[in-house]
């Protein structure tokens, strides 16, 4: 496996590749999620390129960018034996420039929900997924469903930029007991870790109430509330696949997402419908 850091570099390997490019870019202290993404990359594409950057423009200020889990050696390590072509490790000031044009997220979807509670992390966000598109100018690109509301604002911003890459929604990968995997788990205490399960536990609740036909989603959000009530909850809301708010659950297309706080570890969960 290739390791690069310089952007020069990565282009003039890519600039030999003869074939599709799958894409995982990543913030690193990989997981099997991560793992998902990159197995879906290599089945479907001839090269498979991950890249690990904790981009400092999508953290506010006061959030946990200073104590992100780094895990570079493993890291290096899970790629590897993954059977990952080439690894991309930029730094900040490769990434970065002093001056240079903003990209903003559209603000009715990217204000709401995630963005209400970390308003501009989604600018952040964007900005860097469309410098690192336009470094290995992937075939496709692959995400997670873990991350909704990410996963919306970059396929619309490849639709609306007309940017030539396929965006892959991958599945949400949970743990043995149904946490869903975050490298932010590494946080949690074992206690916490018992108290985080609620979040997934409830995404739960919600999924037998509606497969006996409860679609109102006041109610079904009063069911969840109830189950996590030892946690501090930001919002537990649904939206259809535009990402506009719903009060009636339509299936096939509609999403419920949570975010809540344990302790200090802000977690978010979310179940397709
Ligand atoms: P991150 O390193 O947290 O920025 O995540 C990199 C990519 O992995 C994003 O597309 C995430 O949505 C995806 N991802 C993170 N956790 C999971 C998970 N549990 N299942 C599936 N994809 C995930």
């Amino acid at each position: 496996m290739k390791i690069f850091n310089s952007i020069e570099d990565i282009k003039r390997y890519i600039k030999t590749l003869n074939g599709t490019i799958g894409f995982v870019p990543t913030m690193g202290a990989l997981h099997n999620g991560h793992l998902s993404l990159i197995n879906r990359s290599k089945e479907e594409c001839d090269f498979t390129i991950v890249s690990i950057f904790v981009n400092p423009t999508q953290f506010l200020p006061g959030e946990d960018l200073d104590k992100y889990p780094k895990k570079e050696l493993a890291d290096k390590k899970i790629c590897e034996l993954s059977g990952v072509d080439a690894l991309f490790m930029p730094t900040n000031e490769t990434i970065y420039n002093a001056i240079e044009p903003l990209i903003l997220a559209p603000s009715q979807k990217a204000y709401i929900l995630e963005g209400l509670n970390r308003p501009g992390h989604f600018d952040g966000v964007l900005r860097v997924v469309l410098k690192l598109f336009n470094i290995i100018s992937p075939t496709k690109a692959y995400f997670g469903k873990k991350d909704a509301q990410q996963l919306y604002l970059i396929q619309n911003m490849v639709s609306s930029l007309f940017l030539h890459v396929e965006i892959v929604p991958c599945e949400i990968v949970r743990d043995y007991d149904g946490l869903a995997l975050s490298s932010r788990n590494a946080y949690l205490s074992q206690s916490e870790r018992e108290e985080a399960l609620n979040i997934s536990k409830s995404l739960k609740l919600a999924s037998k109430a509606m497969m006996k036909g409860e679609l109102d989603f006041s109610k079904l959000r009063e069911i969840m509330r109830e189950n996590m009530k030892n946690l501090h909850v930001e919002y537990i809301e649904a939206v259809d696949r535009e990402f506009n708010k719903i009060e009636k659950i339509t299936l096939k297309n509609s999403i419920i997402l949570v975010a809540a706080r344990v302790g200090k570890t802000r977690l978010i969960d979310n179940l397709w419908v």
